[in-house]
């Protein structure tokens, strides 16, 4: 009978209403009715029926009147399945009982209260059933939600409001929540037919409250307690049906007895993938993805439109996923924090993987550095995890893989914080606490609720190991995990249990340099008036703006500075590339070791200028600059925000630093003041006559040193190594031989001519870092003739000189 009504003829053949497909004829139309798609919705619209025909619509009740109070009030008309509480339309409900009686004596109740309020109850309304077939991404339906979102920002009143709005518009609401509970418990009962005892955890942001509607279902298979596998059980048996009429196989074809004792990984999720595919209704396209950090099964949920993972060894998930409610728990303020962060950070293209690892922040790395943000506000908003492991009972005490997991598993067991800080001004310090962070001379661990330096973590962990390797040997074990280094990159954010593990690893160095830049123009935004006051003409004010993305393009460049103002290099501080030796070095130097890496940098720097590049030392006026890289000095003392001393640089002269093209290797003593400080009286001279102009100026004290170049050495390279390599095996990437980029140097100067009027520039070294990331700057000034052609030069040496200097720092020891 169903099918006369959902099947109508067309000029073309038919059209089923159901599945909104068309059919060409009779015998398409037959196998179209007999198809999965066809009977799934089939079934899924006789259970809304049934659903719809055992539920009462409820309204008229307060806002925090919640689920449990509601199943309560009407379990007493008979059993309830399910509450759903439509927050986002309004205050209604829908109460769902196990049978049709009890939505009967519910509705022959004339009077219902709860908290004296008088209740609406009727009958549920019957909505025709409907597939909805244009599929939005997730994206688009995100974007969708955001657009909404903007006039209900801009009309807000304050920062704080605009914050708690974002928060109502984009979680994850009850009812889909619900959902996918449901869906978890539809999957257990499967699982649990094959896998005895088996459990199916939820973790991740389905449900560590910072979840968005349309984020993904991750879950893990828990099978410590399952001993064997059930090859034998069976699908529910009108799913088998279904089921093989996918491709013709039964489930005993594809599900053979394998012994759970001794099955691999990759052989468990195989078994979990064929029996996602073959038993549990809806879900589709399933895949098993081996190659990630921690292997998973794919799938997608039709019904719901949802992406799911399932992982089989993710403990560890499951618990900072519990630590992660736990947080949002302690301090109302964290989840308005997180919402506004991930919403930016996405706006900016700062976050968002695409399939998990990627070279962008992910959501858990985004949410982990509002909490180590909070544990250093001041007063602290949020405790540290040590402080929160002293705080939790014996009953709470958790290891997992040998990582101490423990924390209270109540939020009232940690006393609240002073911190009277408020949104608006927490966002803001966010941001100006990231702004100038040093990423790449500290670790952040929330463990310690404090940043790290990198080497003293170093010398900390190798310390450990030799303590724990010592301990194995002795009692002849293993070695356990806890013996890794984090893999250590431009951004160093340690899990919090898993204190091998860098979050972040997978950053590139260019996505830790967008992040830090978008944070110093937030907190440049976040001073203005337009972002503390509301516009009262109706403009983009508060998080609006902070939310626009970037229109991208050349002017963004401009935006860093070097466009069009000063020529300044930068060299990064980038530990994984160093030699051992030099890590150790700089282990031992623990907080100072940064003038000891900025003196090895500036010895690098001289090796590419005068070995690698061939510019001469100094010029014809040289005896009025000590730009000579023999003559300059190095005055760590001078550098942003470093304690080092002269004293300290001396002492560390031993490693191989003096000699020639060592800043310091001269005459002049370390600190002493530089005649490069004062200007020249006449920028038109020719460098041979008068010294040249050096536009604001070096600072006093920074190394610095003078170079004439009279060949265009950065023009045409590439060819000139394109047919080196021919001749010579080697054939590494620009920037990566020392010996082949000094050939093509030599191959320039040989046949090329001399530029008209040679380069005399200098070179001024600063070293930055401590309350910003660790780096070297180089601060080019350009003579009073020839800007332009120092200009293209300087170009050049954007990219060559950091990648040279690692090549010639990877090789220093
Ligand atoms: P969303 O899915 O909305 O992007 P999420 O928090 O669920 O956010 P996933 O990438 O799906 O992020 O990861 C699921 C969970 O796995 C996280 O909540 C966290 O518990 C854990 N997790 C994710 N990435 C890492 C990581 N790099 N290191 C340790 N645990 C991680
Ligand atoms: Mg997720």
């Amino acid at each position: 009978m169903e099918l006369e009504v959902d099947i109508i003829t067309t000029p073309k053949g038919f059209h089923c209403n159901l599945c909104n497909t068309d059919v060409p004829n009779k015998p398409s139309l037959d196998e179209h009715v007999k198809g999965r798609k066809h009977k799934t919705l089939t079934d899924v619209r006789a259970t809304r029926k049934a659903q719809e025909e055992r539920s009462v619509f409820v309204s008229g009740f307060e806002k925090d009147v919640s689920q449990t109070q509601l199943t309560e009030y009407f379990q007493r008309f008979g059993d309830v399945a399910n509450v759903i509480i439509d927050k986002d339309k309004g205050v209604y409900a829908i109460v769902q009982f196990s049978e049709i009686e009890g939505q009967l004596t519910a509705l022959s109740q004339l009077v219902h209260e709860i908290n004296g309020r008088r209740l609406r109850v009727k009958p549920r309304e019957k909505k025709g059933f409907k597939l909805i077939n244009k599929k939005k991404t997730d994206f688009e339906n995100l974007q969708e939600v955001l657009e909404r979102l903007r006039p209900v920002l801009v009309q807000a009143e304050t920062v704080n409001e605009q914050m708690q709005c974002v928060v109502e518009r984009i979680q994850l609401s009850e009812n889909k929540r619900k959902a996918r509970e449901l869906l978890v418990q539809l999957i257990q009962e499967v699982f649990t037919e094959f896998f005895p005892d088996s459990q199916i955890l939820s973790f991740g942001s389905s449900v560590n409250t910072f979840g968005i509607h349309s984020c993904d279902l991750d879950l893990f298979l828990d099978l410590d307690n399952t001993k064997t596998f059930q090859a034998r059980a069976k699908c529910p048996t009108e799913l088998v049906a279904e089921a093989s009429s996918d491709d013709g196989r039964s489930e005993d074809s594809i599900l053979s007895d394998i012994d759970l004792s001794t099955a691999s990984p990759a052989e468990l999720l195989e078994l979990v993938a064929a029996i996602l595919k073959k038993c549990v209704p809806g879900v589709n396209k399933v895949q098993v993805v081996a190659s990630a950090r921690l292997p998973v099964v794919k799938f997608h949920y039709h019904q719901l439109d949802l992406q799911g993972d399932i992982s089989i060894n993710n403990r560890l998930a499951v618990r900072n996923t519990r630590f992660l409610q736990l947080c949002s728990g302690l301090d109302a303020r964290l989840r308005p924090l997180v919402y506004t962060i991930r919403y930016w950070a996405r706006q900016k293209q700062l976050a968002g993987n695409v399939g998990g690892a990627g070279p962008l922040l992910n959501n858990y790395a985004l949410t982990l550095l509002v909490i180590f943000f909070l544990q250093n506000s001041d007063p602290p908003v949020l405790p540290t995890v040590d402080q929160l492991k002293d705080m939790a009972c014996e009953e709470e005490e958790c290891v997992i893989e040998g990582w101490d997991c423990t924390f209270p598993s109540q939020a009232i067991a940690v006393p609240p914080s002073k911190n009277e800080q408020d949104l608006c001004v927490l966002l803001a310090a966010f941001f100006s606490f990231y702004a100038t962070f040093d990423f790449a001379g500290n670790v952040i661990s929330l463990r310690e609720g404090r940043a790290l330096p990198i080497t003293s973590f170093l010398s900390q962990a190798r310390e450990e190991t030799q303590e724990e390797e010592e301990d194995a040997m002795e009692e002849e074990q293993p070695r356990q995990p806890h013996n890794q280094t984090p893999k250590l990159g431009p951004l160093n954010l340690l899990d919090p249990f898993e204190l091998s593990h860098n979050v972040a690893g997978n950053l590139s160095e260019r996505s830790q340099h967008n992040f830090q830049r978008e944070c110093q123009e937030a907190e440049k935004y976040c001073r203005s008036l337009q972002y503390l006051r509301k516009s009262t003409k109706g403009k983009p004010w508060g998080l609006v703006r902070l939310f626009t993305p970037h229109s991208d393009g050349p002017n963004r460049k401009k935006q860093d500075g070097s466009a069009d103002k000063e020529m300044s290099v930068s060299i990064p501080f980038k530990l994984a590339l160093l030699p051992e030796g030099l890590r150790n070095q700089l282990q031992q130097a623990g907080d100072g070791f940064r003038p000891l890496w900025f003196q090895r940098v500036c010895v690098a720097v001289v090796q590419v200028f005068q070995n690698v590049l061939k510019c001469s030392p100094g010029s014809s006026t040289e005896s009025v600059l000590s730009g000579d890289p023999c003559h300059a000095d190095v005055a760590p003392g001078s550098c942003d925000s470093m304690e080092a001393t002269s004293e300290e640089l001396n002492t560390s002269n031993d490693s191989g630093v003096a000699g020639q093209g060592s800043p310091r290797s001269g005459t002049a003593p370390a600190g002493s003041k530089r005649p490069l400080s004062s200007e020249s009286s006449d920028a038109s001279s020719p460098p041979q006559e008068k010294k040249p102009r050096l536009g604001s100026g070096p600072k006093p004290g920074a190394p610095c040193w003078t170079w004439t170049q009279t060949h265009a050495v950065w023009a045409g390279r590439r060819k000139v190594r394109r047919e080196l390599i021919k001749e010579t095996v080697d054939s590494r990437p620009e920037g990566s031989s020392t010996a082949l980029e000094t050939q093509v140097t030599d191959h320039i100067v040989e046949k090329e001519p001399q530029v008209k009027v040679p380069l005399v520039f200098t070179v001024q070294a600063r070293l930055v870092g401590g309350t910003q990331s660790t780096k070297v700057l180089l601060k080019i000034h350009p003579p009073s003739e020839g800007k332009e052609l120092l200009r293209d030069f300087f170009h050049f040496l954007e990219i060559f000189l950091p990648k040279m200097v690692d090549t010639l720092m990877e090789k220093s020891m």
